[in-house]
């Protein structure tokens, strides 16, 4: 990590820190600590001698009547069958037989000086339908509570009632009736207080509640729009869907915000839909560490985990909600050794040094313990509240970092790639340029080559036919072509005398000497073959006898020693030349050329060598 990284994930860890403090501190179940926590007895809460400026949990012994719903009047007549454990599910703790799904009425007596005007009771969802009368005043219907399924129409929904002031006590019967959740009875507290402080623990548990399904719905649509972007990659689409359905969840449950928004949802669509989010938000989660953490994962345990979450999302979806209610706990095991697994592949990666593991390590430690703290706390077996929303928000906000950091490390690594790219394809563009001029000289030298006489340097034969051409086109009529043919004297008795290589060298200097001369008059001269060569020149008639005569000259005067020679001491050579004056309606050959010059050149040699013999051009 970098010291700017290293600041960073620091600054998290303490906004992570101060997060948990602040949220826990906002977080309804806080609100215990600072309550009064009287309990009650035999269905009586005694509270004289109280200040009721707080508002207090009526948590005890209730007054339990099973299979009974009984008016405030019917209920002041009859002994309770039992009293039971308020907040609990019926039937937990209670002396009588009572079944799961059923009804019963409860009832709360709570004695206290003169109630301040303005009271209130804070109730929670209690499933699935109620009625409460308080000093005999039916204040709330929530839903219709009924004898059977047919009859009732469950609502959840959570409530604050202003109740009427009272001298000594207050009354408080609830008649409860529940075919449709599994948790039957009331299993959260009721409070007690003044209105306006119920209010605003409301409101807080709802603006907590609203902070939670906001922050995970757009933190939930950021992923989606990081996926949009880079398909290939799946973990952002996966976190999306687990941050949205959390979000979703969050809705449904606690304060119930979704009936401050759509107060006529039916209640077996939004506990489908708490269900359904529970199984799909386990799914998601399990697929987007799969997608995080392959290595670290057991392709195994994923397929269980998914296939039981699957097959009790399908029932919840499909199946009259009612009988597969009773799958919540089981499910809830599912949830709590899933997330075990994933501390377990967090801290396995933390070990493996897999790169940021260690920040989702500290996020996930808390979502476990968050988990584990609420089935707990669903079960009734500890009374905390529900945690999980912290936790995840933590754990969300961890892996938000996690994944951010992902994306600028790969966003950094691309521009790495994009810079050596760069340098990569600059240096190529460079190695071409050079292996492009080196190919233009190697076909240069691969074209002089095929045009020049490997021996002596000067033109070849090949050469000198194309010059030949362009001449004979570009020659304006009225100007002059001479042609001249030569061929050293006695060459044999050269090679003889003196052997080839010298032969080669002699070659090499009379080839020079022709060529300088025909560069002097703008000709060109060429090798022609052994000991022979041509010249070509834009010359007038007399000029090519001249210019003939200074071949002869120039070679002899080159006195290169020649002692088996006939004419002379030095090498000579003989020249034949022709010249032609080119007109509109002739064109002349080069085998014409040559064979007039080879004439020439012969009558030279019968001369007596060491000469030339010029000729005009006959155009046949
Ligand atoms: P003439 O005066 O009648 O021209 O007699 P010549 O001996 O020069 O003529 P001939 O045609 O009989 O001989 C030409 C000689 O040129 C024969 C050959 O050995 C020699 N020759 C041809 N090409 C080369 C070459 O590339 N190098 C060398 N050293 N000798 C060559
Ligand atoms: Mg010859
Ligand atoms: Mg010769």
């Amino acid at each position: 990590m970098t010291v700017t990284a290293k600041r960073f994930a620091a600054l998290l860890i303490l906004f992570l820190l101060s997060a948990v403090g602040l949220l826990a501190s906002c977080a309804p179940q806080n609100i215990d600590t600072v309550r009064l926590r009287p309990k009650a007895e035999a269905g009586v809460l005694d509270m004289t001698g109280m200040a009721m400026n707080k508002s207090i949990a009526l948590d005890g012994e209730w007054a339990f009547y099973w299979k009974k719903l009984l008016s405030p009047e019917q209920q002041e007549q009859r002994a309770p069958d039992t009293y039971v454990q308020v907040p609990s599910a019926w039937g937990a703790n209670s002396a009588v037989d009572v079944e799961r799904y059923g009804y019963a009425t409860y009832a709360l007596t709570v004695k206290h000086d003169r109630q301040a005007p303005h009271m209130g009771l804070l109730i929670p969802s209690i499933s699935s339908a109620y009625t409460i009368w308080v000093n005999g005043e039916r204040i709330w219907d929530n839903g219709r509570v009924g004898t059977d399924e047919r009859r009732m129409d469950p609502h959840k929904e959570q409530q604050i009632v202003t109740i009427p002031s009272a001298e000594q006590e207050t009354r408080i019967v609830i008649q409860v009736s529940n075919y449709m959740h599994p948790r039957s009875g009331i299993t959260e507290s009721i409070e007690l207080g003044p209105v306006m402080t119920l209010s605003r623990e409301q409101f807080k548990q709802a603006a907590y509640d609203m902070f939670l399904a906001g922050g995970l719905c757009l933190i939930g649509l950021y992923h989606v729009g990081l996926f949009l972007m880079r398909r290939n990659d799946k973990a952002p689409l996966y976190f999306a869907v687990f941050c949205l359905v959390i979000s979703l969840r969050s809705f449904l449950t606690g304060d119930t915000l979704i009936y401050r928004f759509a107060p006529s949802v039916p209640w077996e669509l939004s506990a489908r839909a708490e269900y359904l989010c529970l199984a799909v938000s386990v799914i998601s989660f399990t697929l987007f560490l799969r997608q995080v953490y392959p290595k670290e994962m057991s392709k195994r345990f994923i397929a269980v985990i998914i296939s039981l979450s699957a097959v009790y999302g399908g029932m919840i979806a499909l199946f009259k909600l009612r009988h597969f209610m009773f799958l919540l706990p089981y499910f809830q095991i599912v949830i709590v050794v899933a997330m075990s697994y994933a501390l377990f592949v967090f801290v396995l990666a933390t070990f493996r040094r897999r790169e940021r593991a260690a920040i989702s390590v500290g996020g996930a430690l808390l979502l476990t313990l968050s988990v584990f703290n609420d089935v707990l706390y669903n079960q009734g077996l500890i009374q905390t509240g529900y945690l999980v929303p912290i936790g995840l928000l933590i754990f969300i906000i961890s892996h938000s970092f996690i994944l951010g950091m992902s994306y600028s490390k790969s966003y950094a690594l691309s521009q790495e790639w994009a810079a050596k790219l760069q340098l990569l394809n600059s240096s190529l563009e460079e190695k071409v340029k050079e292996r492009t001029i080196e190919l233009e000289e190697a076909n240069r030298w691969l074209e002089r080559q095929t045009l020049i006489d490997g021996l002596t340097g000067i033109a070849n034969r090949t050469h000198f036919n194309a010059v030949f051409q362009r001449m004979m086109e570009k020659t304006a009529p009225g100007r002059s072509i001479a042609f001249f043919l030569m061929d050293i004297d006695h060459f044999k008795k050269y090679n003889d005398t003196y052997g080839h290589v010298a032969g080669d060298e002699c070659l090499k200097r009379v080839a020079g000497a022709i060529h300088d001369l025909a560069e002097q008059n703008q000709g060109t001269a060429a090798r022609y073959g052994g000991e022979e060569f041509v010249m070509i020149a834009e010359t007038t008639t007399e000029e090519a006898a001249e210019l003939a005569d200074r071949i002869v000259t120039k070679v002899r005067n080159l006195l290169i020693p020649h002692s088996a020679s006939d004419t002379g001491p030095w090498v000579t050579l003989s020249c034949g030349v022709v010249a032609y004056t080119p007109k509109a309606e002739a064109a002349a050959s080069l085998v014409s050329f040559i064979q007039q010059a080879d004439q020439a050149l012969y009558k030279a040699k019968e001369k007596g060598r060491n000469g030339y013999v010029y000729e005009p051009f006959i155009v046949q």
